[in-house]
């Protein structure tokens, strides 16, 4: 079958391109393979995650903006895994094809001052309190203001803990700015939450929305460590979530999948959802959905980008979690290199893996993550965590 784009719908057959290569645009290249459809990615290093899986690689930096449009002309539609696409880059795809979600969706969410101030003044929904900085006697101020304790978040360029740093005392204002020295940055009351968790929305051209089961999410060393689903919360908790990550894809006009991470807060008894910062792409806390669902992340980002109606999102089980395999898994307990006891794992017939074909482990590094699904998330979290225990040496 050749390519296809008729009334912006690309229909299998024809070309997706992602700009970014890793883990996230390798499982997108996985469901674009099943439902034939071709797969080009754009990334800077050679033999990328992606392009194991995909049809055809770009090897460019993502500021080579001629490179970056003769990439966009082999595509029929474009998406991205990551947000530091530079805005040249962007503009340079969209004077030949188009590429979702927006520019300007992502404009927003890789930078946490505009993020911010869109999540509560266009979208309305709950945030931590902030103050927006420029400079330590900002910090100060907005101590002031807010309280300790509080985290200071560099505008751009964070992740996984990184770029933030809590300051206790308003007397660590100076120091924690010049720890990070941004030239702009978020200071955030602090949220005194009981468990984190995530909703992931797609959101089609005409309107249509499907959203994943929220999930809880527990970290270790910043970095997602589990992700549980459905979260162990009330129906009522379960309805907000969707109600919240209905109004951000709404006033995105979203076409693709976002990852909405909250907090959720318990105050006499009552739980309340605070967001806490937003990913325009499929998620790690998704990942559990590529087993666990009836349709993935990845295949809804595909059938949202290529124009498709979305798949139904519902679990297969009634509870599934997923573990990450990070590169520390890859030493044994003298810092040792030492491969993972893979036929240990294997052993147990109902635990599914992943690896995303990374040459190098390094401590901390996403090499892969394992699946497990089973009648309660409690089972679930345990049987994941147990399998993952089985690899260690
Ligand atoms: P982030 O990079 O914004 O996702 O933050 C990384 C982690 O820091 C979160 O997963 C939380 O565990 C913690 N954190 C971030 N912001 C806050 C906040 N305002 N209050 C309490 N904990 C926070």
């Amino acid at each position: 079958m050749t390519a296809t784009a008729q009334d912006n719908i690309v229909l299998p057959g024809g070309a997706v391109g992602v700009l970014g290569g890793g883990q996230l645009g390798r499982m997108l290249a996985i469901a674009a393979k099943r439902m034939g459809y071709r797969l080009h990615v754009l990334d800077p290093v050679a033999d990328c995650p992606t392009a194991h899986c995909g049809d055809y690689q770009a090897t460019h930096p993502y500021d080579d903006a001629y490179a970056v449009r003769k990439f966009a002309e082999t595509a029929d539609v474009l998406t991205f895994e990551f947000e530091n696409v530079p805005a040249e880059t962007l503009e340079a795809i969209t004077k030949v094809r188009a590429i979702h979600p927006s520019p300007r969706v992502l404009h927003t969410c890789r930078h946490r001052v505009r993020e911010k101030e869109f999540l509560r003044d266009d979208a309305g929904v709950p945030v931590a309190p902030f103050h927006v900085c420029r400079s330590a006697d900002d910090v100060a101020a907005g101590m002031e203001k807010l309280g300790a304790p509080c985290i200071l978040k560099t505008a751009e360029f964070g992740y996984d803990g990184k770029g933030q740093v809590r300051i206790d005392d308003p007397a660590q204002a100076a120091d924690a700015w010049r720890q990070l020295d941004p030239p702009e940055a978020v200071l955030e009351g602090f949220v005194p939450f009981d468990r984190e968790m995530s909703i992931i929305i797609a959101r089609t051209a005409d309107g249509q929305t499907a959203c994943f089961p929220a999930a809880e999410n527990e970290h270790a060393n910043h970095i997602l460590d589990v992700t549980i689903a459905p979260a162990r919360v009330s129906d009522a908790t379960q309805a907000a979530a969707v109600d919240i990550a209905t109004r951000i894809a709404e006033r995105f006009d979203l076409i693709g999948v976002l990852a909405v991470e909250l907090f959720l807060v318990k105050q006499n008894g009552a739980e309340q959802l605070i967001v806490n910062e937003l990913a325009p792409r499929p998620h790690n806390s998704g990942h559990y959905t590529f087993d666990a669902c009836v349709t993935s992340q990845f295949e809804q980002q595909l059938r949202a980008v290529c124009g498709l109606p979305l798949g139904d999102p519902s679990l297969l089980r009634p509870a599934a979690a997923m573990a990450n395999l990070l590169g520390g898994l890859w030493f044994n307990d003298a810092g040792e290199p030492a491969e993972p006891d893979w036929p240990a794992l294997l052993a147990l017939p109902d635990v599914k893996l992943h690896l995303y074909g990374k040459h190098e482990a390094r401590p901390g590094r996403k090499m892969g993550h394992l699946v497990a699904m089973a009648d309660t998330p409690d089972e679930a979290r345990a049987k994941v965590i147990a399998a993952r225990d089985a690899l260690k040496r």
